[in-house]
């Protein structure tokens, strides 16, 4: 099932399911006890919203031996995590603001890992019992901050900074799809979500070992090699085969 957050007229956003090209409404809590209503409404005249609010972002950072190489760091050897504000979520199609206070704002294309039931010390082959399913996002980075500043709040955490959705699919198959990002048309990351040092089993595992997830909290696995820089005016494209894509454009 592909599940969004949307909005018709000016009612509030809620869930939704799609059926092809049209949506119904899911009646009831995502996360507990729901039914979906008859898809109905063509989707392409609804609003979209990020797909779920999350109480924390949860990030990995150099999940990719490529991509950890191409800044010049050390493959981990144990998950490298920070968080992103929530205050940092654009909604799909949602402009990437670029922040005056740096030169080099950056796009990581990165599978993002929806929760779906409340856990702690969650076991790796337990993990799959506690994801809602999976969506794209785009762990936007102000790389000139992240490397001056030593800690990562600040170049992670601006406001726009968190593009994800355009929904979540409960029935992706996450072992081997391939990660995309083209940049105004240009080829940037291309990468097989094989190539995770830590796969989401084991993000689980370690991530809730330290903190309770709660539903709706979601994980950004990590990013492949490619990542460049954005200008004003540029468009980014991620697209996760066989889940789906993610456009935003970018301004000043
Ligand atoms: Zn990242």
């Amino acid at each position: 099932m592909k599940i969004i957050r949307y909005q018709t007229q000016n009612e509030p956003p809620h869930s939704g399911w799609i059926l092809d090209d049209l949506v119904g409404e899911i009646d009831g809590d995502l996360f507990g006890e729901y039914r979906r209503l008859k898809a109905e409404t063509p989707f392409d005249t609804v609003k979209l919203f990020a797909p779920v609010q999350p109480t924390k972002i949860i990030c990995v950072g150099r999940n990719y031996a490529e991509h950890a190489k191409e800044l010049g760091n050390d493959v981990p050897k144990v998950p490298l995590i920070f968080f992103k504000p929530p205050s940092a979520i654009i909604n799909p199609g949602d402009s990437i603001v670029l922040p005056p206070q740096s030169q080099q704002v950056e796009h990581e294309a990165e599978l993002v890992v929806v929760i779906g039931k409340r856990g702690r010390n969650i076991t790796t082959e337990q993990a799959r019992d506690y994801i809602l399913g999976y969506t794209i996002g785009n762990d936007v980075t102000a790389r000139d901050l992240q490397k001056s500043d030593g800690q990562w709040t600040r170049a992670k955490g601006f406001d726009t900074f968190c593009p994800f959705g355009p929904w979540i699919d409960t029935d992706f198959d996450v072992s081997d799809a391939l990660i995309t990002c083209r940049v105004s048309g240009q080829p940037r990351q291309m990468a097989s979500t094989r190539d995770m040092i830590f796969n989401v089993g084991t993000l689980v595992a370690y991530i809730s070992s330290v903190m309770t997830l709660e539903p709706g909290d979601i994980i950004f696995t990590g990013t492949p090699a490619g990542v460049g820089a954005l200008a004003a005016g540029d468009e980014v494209v991620v697209e996760i085969e066989g889940l789906g894509r993610l456009s935003n454009p970018v301004r000043k």
